[in-house]
């Protein structure tokens, strides 16, 4: 059985009793937990983690519709069936009042353990049913912004961060560092070892060069055997020291696993700073580190170039 805690709210001991013997022959809950007010049901609805909740409309200190609107208020009770139990003879205009205030269903006293029964279990399949598809959703959002391949971001997801960096960083007037990371000779990785050995050095170099991420840092595969690198409240110093710091963990490391035959691979990084003269959105930035980048390339490869440096040497 799931773990699933009912909170069962009502005065009367016996139709407390009732309620239990009938959900408890089905199974559904793991706990039940009782209170016989409104005031003791809240203590206990904020102290555990409850599931379900059926309760009784008119209770002593806190009546049900002031706990129903308390719990659909607070953090985590947006999503909890509760199901009211009500002797009222003012039948329809409760009910109306109490779905309103976002109880799930009613059932009048007395009522029959087999249709509490039913309407129990239709409100716990809707919540099956809304965390199966939360949980999707949260794997399609997580998808949507992640490489297959490397587990990496993807380009998409680096667009909108440095899209949002570059916003903040003209607020606040701080420097954003964009590093873009092209292994080099990678094809004869996969002319002299296949392609599946290719992906396993894309995926050894990511991990690698994530090894040398912090916090707030987003790295991201740019595509093919190129990577991309925000770096957020930096410096020119600080964005070449970072470049540095991830060619030189991607230069010592061993991505075959086999320390008798060592598979070996470089990087050549192209930086470009936020703010700089003719750089004013993501794309002017990103083409200023890929210009750089063909210069590390034409420079021997293995190497860090910087856009800024590039741009005064040739004034
Ligand atoms: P350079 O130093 O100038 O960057 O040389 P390079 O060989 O790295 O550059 P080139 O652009 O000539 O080749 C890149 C190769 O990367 C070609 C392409 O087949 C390979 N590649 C791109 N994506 C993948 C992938 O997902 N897996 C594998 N195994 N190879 C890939
Ligand atoms: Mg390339
Ligand atoms: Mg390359």
């Amino acid at each position: 059985m799931a773990e699933r805690t009912l909170l069962l709210v009502d005065d009367s001991a016996l139709i407390r009793q009732l309620v239990r013997k009938t959900v408890s022959g089905a199974g559904i809950f793991s706990s039940i937990l009782e209170a016989e007010d409104g005031e003791k049901a809240l203590e206990i609805f904020l102290k555990n983690k409850i599931d379900f909740i059926i309760t009784d409309v008119m209770l002593p200190k806190v009546n049900g519709y002031e706990l129903i609107t308390a719990v659909k208020e607070s953090e985590t009770g947006q999503d909890i069936p509760i199901i009211v139990i009500s002797a009222s003879r003012k039948e329809v205009v409760d009910k109306i009042k109490g779905l309103n205030m976002g109880a799930s269903d009613y059932v009048i006293k007395p009522f029959d353990g087999r249709e509490l029964l039913a309407r129990i279990t239709v409100f716990i399949k809707l919540q099956d049913l809304q965390s199966e598809l939360k949980e999707k959703n949260a794997l399609l959002e997580k998808m949507s912004m992640t490489d297959e391949l490397t587990g990496l971001y993807n380009r998409r997801y680096f667009y909108d961060h440095i899209n949002m960096q570059i916003a903040l960083a003209k607020r606040h007037t701080y420097v954003i560092g964009c590093l873009l990371i092209d292994i080099d000779h990678f094809k004869n990785i996969n002319d002299t070892y296949g392609h599946d050995v290719g992906d396993k050095v894309l995926k050894g170099a990511a991990n690698i060069m994530k090894g040398k991420m912090r916090g707030g840092e987003v790295l991201a595969r740019f595509g093919g055997e190129e990577f991309i690198v925000c770096l957020i409240k930096t410096s020119h110093d600080g964005a070449v020291s970072a470049a540095e710091r991830m060619r030189k963990a991607v230069e010592d490391a061993n991505l075959s696993n086999d320390a008798n035959n060592p598979l070996k691979v470089t990087i050549s990084i192209g930086v470009a700073i936020y703010p700089q003269q003719g750089l004013e959105n993501s794309d002017d930035i990103i083409k200023a580190a890929d210009k750089v980048l063909y210069c590390a390339k034409k420079g021997g490869r293995n190497r860090t170039a910087i856009y800024s440096e590039m741009v005064s040497s040739l004034a």
